[in-house]
This record gives structure tokens, C-alpha cells and sequence, in this order.
């Protein structure tokens, strides 16, 4: 059972980047879960994951072989207003593995406890927190969005006071790295352009090959995060705190807090309980990310062109790519979703997701009936329209419209099974009463979503009215 050799690259960053993370034990760690296909995928063997060198290991009771972890150091702008200092407050960076396909990974554990970082807060994280990340993140890589993985939650033996006192855990959290938008703040906002610089070689080595330059660095970021945010948005899911440290540089889906995938459809939804003014709704979402990356390149600016002027001009040139390649990306998504290849029927999508509101669809639900209909399986589409004639005035275009393969593109991109609120919620509190079975039934759902399967139907089911959640909460 050899443990996986892991590397600090990170520490070959200028210092102002990091600092060294204080191992502090937890009272007794138990492993909770484990997640052996990624381990898999990072070359880790099965039985070092659930032996007890990793369990030391990922509590943070133990440091690797290679030594030091480290705290990351970011900045950020959260809800719009500017935070000079940030960082991993309660996490730590273990260092970085190759994985099976060559690629390096980073392991990161979350709710090690207090850093520099930390200001006033304890460090920690709850049970229930890291088992919704572990649940969602995975739901999300299912679906082939890019996004960070989770290897394992232990639990700490240890309480964690929140709203109440909870069973603390740490999650043992995997990304191709977990540089962000915040972290070139963070460098920028101290007129380090050298840092800057090191940063961004440092990314473009890392993962993005072909990239060479902070012009072809800033039009690749765009482009990620341009395809990341379409994405989501195609299967209604919302971050829910998309501030600029929350923006991965690599084009992941980084810090599951108050996020969700939508039950019924209200592209105004909000789910975080701090978001009074709808800044991170479904559909300010395109607008945010751009606000986002428009803070990223105002960092790159001296790389960008010696003249401040040009530097601009050349930054809002890459800018005004994003919208673009959003909306392509997300027009060729929902079209597919109603089994239409042609890409000049947009309008259509508008229309579609018009009369999804009006009817308050189920978002999922809505486009599996449409693929379940196509297949010849009788379902009841008026179920998810406002009236009859608004089906019957519906459908009739979409079958002039639909191609001669589209089940084919329907069934590849209308999941039947999310990470639902209301499920992921029951299988958390069951989790926190030692019943892990909802949670393990759930994830059997939700890593094949584009699988039926009879025995997990429930799993389909939109919440009833007394189920559904309003809001997530962060910071948990
Ligand atoms: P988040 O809302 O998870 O994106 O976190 C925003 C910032 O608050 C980050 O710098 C976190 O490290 C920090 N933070 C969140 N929760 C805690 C906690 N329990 N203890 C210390 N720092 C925290
Ligand atoms: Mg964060």
C-alpha cells in the first residue's frame, strides 16, 4: 500500500503567495467517505485510501512525507466590495500528485483549522458542509462540468458551533490547482507585478498547453469560464456566491457553499441566504463572470502592453469575447436539450424558457419528459405547460424544428438524476445520525445522471411543497 507521492510545487512561488499551515489534531478522525474511482484516476491505490496513513493523513493530524503544507494567500471581491486579504482561512494545500493521465492534481483539505488567514474565525467545517460538497461536486463532474473532486470526508470526532453545535468534518478536496481570480488580486492589489507574472507562468504551465503569453493566458480563462458558466446554466444550477475568489483561473466549478441545481424554473432564482439584492441569481450569472474576469485582466494590465492605454484596449478586446462564446456555448447546449442541431434557432430557447417560467417547469423534469416523449414512452407533457394550447402552440414548432438524431443529442444532455435540495438535505441529516445509506444512494443516483434506472425513480421526483428548500447557507 505505498502512498501516493505528493509534491509542494506551490512553494516554488514567491512567499507573499502562501504561508506555512500549523497541523493542529483533531480528536478522533473516522473516515466517512471515500471516493475510490477518483482515487483511481489519481493513481492512489484502494487500500492506502482507507488505511489508517491516510486517514492521519487527510484529518490534517498528519503531514506528508514531502512536509510543510501550506495556507493559500487571495484576495476578492465579495458581494462587489473589495477584501485586500483573504486566503484559506480554514484549509490547507497538502501539495500536488500526477495523476494516471498526466496531469498534476492538488490535494487540498478543508476545515484544518485556524491559519493566518483565519481572522476570527475558528477554522473549521461541519459535517454536513463537506458531505454537500463531496455530493454536489461529484453530481457536477458526472454531468462533464469541470469542476474540483472530493477524495474523502473524515469526520473530527470534534463539534463545530454554528447556528447550533454540529459534527465537524474535513474534505479532502482535489483541483488542477486552486489559483483564482482573488489570488492575482491579491498579488495586484500589492503592485506585485513580478508576483504576477510568476503566477501566471505558473498557471500556463500547469494547465493550459499552447497558451503562451497574458494575452492568450487571458482569452484562455475567458473561454473556460465562458463554456463553465454555459454549462451550468444547462442544467439550472447556480453557485450562488460567484465572488471573484470563488473564480478558479483553470475553469473549474470551485467552492460549493450556498449553491443548487433549480427544481422549478425562475431565472431570477436566488438560493444563498446573504444574497438580498439577487447579485448571483440563475441569470446574472453570464454577467457576473464577466464582471469577474474584468477584474483579472485589470490585474494583467502591466503584462499586457507597456501603455496603460493599450493595455486597456487589447483587455477589452478579450473581454468582449466573453459574451459571445457564452452565448454559443449556451444556445448549442439548450438546443440540444431539445434535440434541435440547428444553431440558428435560438429564438426558440427563449421561448421555451419563457414558457418554463410562466409554468414554473421543473427544470430537469421538464427535458426529461421532452426526451422520455421523443423515445415513444407516453408522458404527459402538459404536466409542464401553462395550459394546453400553450403545449399544443409549443410543440408544434419543436417537432418542425427537431432533428433526425434527436434522441441521441436529448439523451446526452437532459439528466434525469441532480444533486436535488431536498434529497441532498435528507441524506445529510441522515449522515449526521450515523445513517449513511440515503447519501450513498444518492451519489448511485447522481454519478450516472444520464442513466435511468427503476430502483433510484425516486430520485427523479421534484420536491413536494413542504420539501422544498428555499436557501443554502455559506461560511458553514
Ligand atoms: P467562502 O465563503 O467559503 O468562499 O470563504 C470566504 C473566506 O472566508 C475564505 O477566505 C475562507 O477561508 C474564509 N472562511 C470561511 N469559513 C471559515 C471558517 N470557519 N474559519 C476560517 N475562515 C473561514
Ligand atoms: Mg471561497
Amino acid at each position: 500500500m505505498p502512498a501516493p507521492h505528493i509534491t509542494q510545487s506551490y512553494a516554488a512561488l514567491p512567499g507573499i503567495l502562501h504561508a506555512p499551515a500549523a497541523l493542529l489534531p483533531v480528536a478522533s478522525a473516522q473516515l466517512i467517505i471515500a471516493n475510490d474511482a477518483l482515487a483511481a484516476e489519481l493513481g492512489i491505490a484502494r487500500d492506502w485510501l482507507h488505511g489508517p496513513e491516510a486517514l492521519a493523513l487527510l484529518s490534517g493530524n498528519a503531514a506528508a512525507a514531502h512536509g510543510q503544507p501550506l495556507a493559500m494567500a487571495y484576495a476578492g471581491h465579495q458581494f462587489g466590495g473589495f477584501n485586500p486579504s483573504l486566503g484559506d482561512g480554514r484549509a490547507m494545500l497538502l501539495g500536488d500528485v500526477a495523476a494516471a493521465d498526466g496531469t498534476r492534481r492538488e490535494l487540498h483539505l478543508k476545515g484544518t483549522g485556524r491559519t493566518v488567514f483565519s481572522r476570527g474565525a475558528d477554522g473549521r467545517a461541519t459535517l454536513s458542509a463537506m458531505l454537500r460538497e463531496y455530493v454536489v461536486s461529484e453530481a457536477m463532474a458526472a454531468l462533464g462540468v469541470p469542476t474540483t473532486r472530493s477524495l474523502a470526508v473524515v469526520a473530527t470526532g470534534e463539534q463545530v458551533w454554528r447556528q447550533r453545535p454540529e459534527p465537524g468534518a474535513v474534505l479532502t478536496r482535489v483541483a488542477t490547482s486552486h489559483v483564482r481570480v482573488g489570488t492575482f488580486q491579491y498579488l495586484a492589489a500589492r503592485g506585485d507585478v513580478a508576483a504576477v507574472q510568476s503566477l501566471m507562468e505558473h498557471e500556463i504551465a500547469r494547465h493550459m498547453p499552447g497558451v503562451s503569453g497574458p494575452r492568450a493566458f487571458l482569452a484562455q480563462v475567458i473561454a473556460r469560464q465562458a463554456r463553465l458558466i454555459a454549462q451550468w446554466m444547462s442544467f439550472g444550477f447556480i453557485h450562488g456566491v460567484m465572488n471573484t475568489d470563488n473564480m478558479q483561473i483553470a475553469g473549474e466549478t470551485i467552492d460549493y457553499g450556498p449553491c443548487a441545481f433549480m427544481d422549478g424554473f425562475d431565472p431570477q432564482k436566488v438560493f444563498s441566504s446573504i444574497d438580498d439584492y439577487g447579485r448571483y441569481a440563475y441569470d446574472k450569472q453570464p454577467v457576473v463572470a464577466l464582471w469577474n474576469l474584468t477584474r483579472l485582466a485589470e490585474c494583467l494590465l502591466p503584462l499586457l502592453a507597456e501603455d496603460k492605454d493599450a493595455a486597456v484596449k487589447i483587455a477589452e478586446a478579450k473581454l468582449a469575447l466573453f459574451m459571445p462564446q457564452f452565448e454559443a456555448a449556451f444556445e448549442r447546449r439548450m438546443l440540444a436539450k431539445l434535440g434541435i442541431a440547428d444553431v440558428a434557432q435560438a429564438a426558440f430557447i427563449t421561448k421555451t424558457l419563457q414558457q418554463m417560467a410562466n409554468a414554473r417547469a421543473d427544470f430537469t423534469r421538464f427535458f426529461t419528459a421532452l426526451t422520455r416523449h421523443v423515445a415513444g414512452e407516453g408522458v404527459d407533457l402538459a404536466a409542464h405547460f401553462t395550459s394546453p394550447q400553450a403545449l399544443a402552440e409549443w410543440q408544434a414548432e419543436w417537432e418542425s424544428l427537431r432533428s433526425a438524431n434527436a434522441l441521441a443529442l436529448m439523451r446526452a444532455h437532459n439528466p434525469v438524476y441532480i444533486a436535488r435540495n431536498h434529497r441532498v438535505e435528507a441524506a445529510l441529516r441522515a449522515a449526521e445520525d450515523g445513517n449513511l445509506l440515503p447519501l450513498h444512494q444518492l451519489l448511485l443516483a447522481v454519478q450516472k445522471p444520464f442513466e435511468a434506472r427503476a430502483e433510484l425513480e425516486a430520485f427523479e421526483a421534484a420536491p413536494g411543497p413542504q420539501e422544498e428548500v428555499l436557501q443554502t447557507f455559506c461560511g458553514t
